[in-house]
């Protein structure tokens, strides 16, 4: 089976529950939304068997246990059930970082960050270990309804520009069962 991938690289997680734990990072190419305000590079660059991304995972992060699967849309490929699997196998704690509007069934233990753009799946809304909204002039207060009570929503401010992270924080304290800050703290220390 095959991927199709833009790149593979060693860093931190740089936003949500698991900011600043180290992971490597399997960006899959191509998504299935054209968001018009989307800044990533997810053109295909290279195309791989399992097998060798998952010795390139060894390869760039050696026995790191943090992988994230992202993309584009990673389960928009039909082979990404196989690496996840595959991962699973070398020892990975595998983590998936979604738009959620494609319905696929995870292993438990997969964690799952549904970031939702233009629509959402339930099913995937459901599944979620973690939401990321994206804060541009408003607070997405419809978005983060859609997900269970309990699921953490990190309210990510727009190119952490001043007046969003100021939105963001305003949200949050005003509720704080159900939103946290999340700063794409990376972004700071100028690493990808
Ligand atoms: S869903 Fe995400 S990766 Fe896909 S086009 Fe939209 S912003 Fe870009």
């Amino acid at each position: 089976m095959t991927l199709q991938l833009a790149e593979i690289f060693y860093s931190v997680q740089g936003e949500g529950t698991w900011t600043g734990t180290p992971a490597v990072f399997v960006r899959l190419a191509g998504c299935n939304l054209a968001c018009s305000f989307c800044d990533t590079d997810y053109a295909l660059k290279f195309v791989a068997s399992v097998d060798e991304v998952v010795a390139r995972v060894r390869a760039e992060g050696g026995d790191c246990p943090m992988v994230i699967v992202t993309g584009g849309e990673p389960l928009a490929q039909s082979a990404t059930a196989a690496l996840i699997d595959a991962l699973r196998a070398d020892g990975r704690r595998v983590h998936i970082e979604s738009n959620g509007t494609i319905d696929v069934a995870l292993p438990d233990g997969v964690w799952l960050t549904v970031s939702p753009k233009e629509r959402l799946h339930p099913a995937m809304a459901a599944r979620a270990n973690e939401a990321k909204l994206i804060v541009d002039g408003n607070v997405p207060h419809a978005w983060a309804a859609s997900f269970p009570p309990a699921t953490p929503v990190f309210l990510q401010p727009e190119g952490n520009k001043p007046a969003n992270v100021a939105l963001a924080i305003e949200a949050a304290k005003r509720d704080p069962a159900r939103y946290r800050l999340s700063l794409q703290t990376h972004k700071f220390i100028g690493v990808r």
